[in-house]
């Protein structure tokens, strides 16, 4: 008899303050399991039950082995298709049958995609301050520990923090994170240039605009960020407007990266065959995991695309893990965001703790040292959970607030 799956299990756990969600699926095999990703942080409560409700009932029984066949089941049963509740549910099923893939053949999972191109994975790391001189002396501990890649801002995206309505919007508008869409740009423009003018240009920097502005305020960002020599600039346009980046093409040299927002192929497929971005950067759970990643990596090494995968802090150790596996084989990989997992003794200003917790957690997932980031070599993605650590870190339910973002007349603008 095959390996069939036995049973799926939704581990939820925030060792961090932020949601992760796990998916376990156990096999007919003793002790062979299979851990996935289908962390959306600020919807897990659905994830949990979409799983459990209707891909467990659809998968028990069925053969382990057949990831393609049971993504394309998984991907077709509700008829209604993609979304990130409906994709992240299935990327931790898919990510668990490649762990258990990987398992079965004694293999790390960059073996089974081919094997490395590459020993170590280049990251970028995020930086920001109050100020020129904070975030000057934040790269240089950066540059310091092997950084190569940084990416920049100055106070977050641009806003601020959530609070009251400044006296500049209308009588009675909403709290939010109010934006000046205009007095970011200049800051920004400043902050690039004094940068340069302080560390030189040996580091690689990007900066991401998370799409908080208006397609030609994009435009003219990236034309007044040209002499800067950005490695990229990330998310310059919505996901609803990207017929944009052709206009944006036109007018500046300035790499493109984009894609943390994208759900399926018809989001990306133009923009890769027609040489409208130079990095894709997915969400792997968002878009489904491994399965269609491998896929989209594949199709945009065609066109001189290069991967640069989402790697925020609001996904578990275990996607992180499948970032660097498919990185490891892709030779069109361009550079791994890394949000700040390191070893348990290292603490710096923008990070929010040693990382002790997450690592008690998710035992082995991928380390840093000295500019790389490395996979373990044991079978599968090589992350394990600890489930009776997981259970001391108990998810909760808030409404989130990071995500109203208004501008000067309080009206919202995509977070
Ligand atoms: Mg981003």
């Amino acid at each position: 008899m095959g390996v069939t799956i036995q049973n799926i299990r939704v581990i939820c756990t925030a060792p961090e303050g932020i949601n992760l969600v796990v998916i376990k699926v156990e096999t007919n095999q003793p002790g062979l399991y299979g851990l996935g990703c289908g962390t959306f942080a600020y919807r897990h409560l659905l994830v949990k039950q979409l799983v459990e409700e209707y891909l467990k009932p659809l998968l028990v029984g069925r053969n382990a082995e057949n990831i393609e066949e049971l993504w394309q089941l998984m991907h077709q049963n509700a008829y209604w298709r993609n979304g990130p509740a409906e994709n992240n549910a299935i990327s931790g099923v898919d990510m668990a049958l490649w762990d258990i893939k990987g398992k079965l053949a004694g293999m790390p999972c960059y073996q089974l995609f081919g094997g490395k191109c590459r020993e170590g994975i280049p990251v970028y790391r995020h930086v920001d301050g109050k100020d020129l001189s904070e975030i000057c002396e934040n790269i240089q501990r950066y540059q310091e520990m092997g950084i190569t890649h940084l990416r920049c801002q100055c106070g977050g995206y641009g806003g601020g923090r959530y609070g009251k309505a400044p006296s500049t919007a209308p009588e009675g508008a909403p709290d939010g994170i109010y934006l000046d869409s205009r007095q970011y740009i200049r800051d920004t423009v400043k902050l690039f240039q004094g940068i340069r003018d302080r560390v030189g240009y040996d580091i690689a920097l990007v900066h991401d605009v998370h799409e908080r502005i208006a397609p030609m305020e994009a435009v003219r960002l990236a034309k007044e960020l040209e002499p800067y020599d950005l490695f990229f600039l990330e998310d310059p346009i919505p996901l609803e407007q990207t017929d944009w980046l052709r206009i944006l093409r036109q007018q500046t040299s300035i790499p493109i990266a984009q894609g943390e927002l994208f759900n399926n192929p018809v989001e990306w497929k133009h923009l890769i065959s027609e040489h409208l971005i130079d990095f894709i950067r997915v969400h792997l759970s968002q878009v489904g995991g491994i399965t269609p990643a491998r896929k989209l990596q594949i199709f945009a090494e065609q066109f001189g695309v290069r991967t640069a995968w989402h790697g925020p802090g609001d996904m578990s150790p275990i996607a992180h893990a499948a970032n660097i596996h498919i990185d490891l084989a892709a030779p069109n990989f361009g550079v791994q965001e890394w949000s700040g997992i390191e070893p348990p003794n290292f603490v710096i200003q923008d990070l929010k703790g040693p990382h002790g917790a997450l690592l008690e957690v998710f035992p082995g997932l991928p380390e840093y040292r000295d500019g790389y980031v490395y996979a373990n070599d044991k079978p599968g993605l090589g992350v394990d959970l600890d489930e009776a650590e997981a259970a001391k870190y108990p998810c909760e339910n808030t409404v989130t607030q990071w995500t109203q973002t208004r501008l000067r007349d309080g009206s919202l603008q995509t977070p």
